[in-house]
């Protein structure tokens, strides 16, 4: 068994229209499901994604409408790593990035910078040659859009205590240049990473802008045995939860990072064509008969593809 890579990233954010406007408007995300969140139905859960929705490129936020910004501490995700495919796409994201008022700071074959509550993403150059997963985006040309996630960097106090169970789920050694303590879970698609960096002195805040949860992809065939591994690698693993786009289970690994192995599929067109991902508000079906109620407490939030639609 072998993890096909990150399946989803979620975050948290206080304000689901500036992270629309950011996602979808500034990085060219596609919003492929515009929901709720299945524990809280009064509050967004926003999904964002390459054209087709895949595990691979999908960033999440649940909306706690005015929640206080947070801050990465130990045992939290602190940046989101995506892959653009060359030197030339640094710079045209340098460039609009800058246009539009948002700091950025390169380094060798990277960008790196905040979305508007101070989450922190960086853009690699990609170095692995698993599909581009790309939304369309007027002013994005496809060679130079993200391509899916490359992985993430935590913050450990003591990285050492993940390996065993990293290795366990199949994890190995990655190549990261800023720490030793770096892993790839790499499927027959795709690979993804989780570097661990020694955490900062402050404690952390789970609050907007901050890393909730990373998922790792499975086939749906092998879920319960990911389940099994977990538990028989010293892992607390939740109940099969279904999640109605996916199946999930969740689990802390052991420098705290709140880990997911979610299926692979059904996906989002299990509720609404491809061609209107994300345009109206879907409600798992126990929510639906709730609609006029669960619809009266959101504020209503519009997605830039709507407009050119
Ligand atoms: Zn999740």
């Amino acid at each position: 068994m072998k993890l096909e890579g990150i399946h989803h990233i979620t975050a948290i954010t206080a304000d689901a229209q500036e992270n629309i406007d950011f996602y979808a408007g500034v990085l060219g995300l596609r919003l492929v499901k515009k929901t709720v969140n299945q524990d809280d139905p009064t509050v967004y859960h926003l999904f964002f994604a390459d054209e087709e929705g895949s595990a691979g490129a999908d960033l999440t936020f649940f909306e706690f409408p005015g929640v206080p910004l947070g801050r990465a501490g130990d045992g939290m995700v602190h940046e989101i790593a995506w892959r653009v495919a060359s030197g030339e796409a640094i710079d045209f994201w340098a460039e609009r990035l800058a246009a539009r008022d948002v700091e950025t700071h390169r380094g060798e074959n990277a960008l790196v910078f905040r979305d508007p509550e101070g989450l922190q993403h960086v853009l690699r150059v990609s170095t692995v040659d698993d599909p581009a997963l790309i939304a369309d985006h007027p002013e994005i040309p496809r060679e130079l859009a993200l391509l899916g996630f490359d992985g993430v960097r935590a913050f450990s106090s003591d990285p050492a205590r993940s390996e065993g169970l990293l290795r366990e789920l199949g994890f190995e050694p990655g190549s990261d240049r800023f720490t030793e303590h770096s892993w790839e879970a790499r499927g027959e698609q795709r690979g993804g990473t989780i570097a661990y960096d020694e955490p900062p002195s402050e404690r952390g805040l789970q609050g907007a802008g901050t890393v909730h949860h990373v998922a790792w992809a499975s086939t749906p065939e092998e879920h319960e045995g990911w389940r099994a591994r977990i538990a028989a690698a010293g892992g607390h693993p939740t109940p099969v939860i279904d999640r109605f786009y996916f199946r999930s289970i969740y689990f802390r690994e052991p420098s705290g990072v709140l880990f997911e192995i979610a299926t692979l599929g059904p996906g989002f067109t299990v509720d609404e064509p491809l061609e209107s991902l994300g345009e109206k508000l879907s409600l798992p079906p126990d929510y639906e008969h709730l609609r006029s109620q669960v619809e009266a407490n959101l504020k209503p939030v519009h997605s830039p593809r709507e407009v050119t639609a």
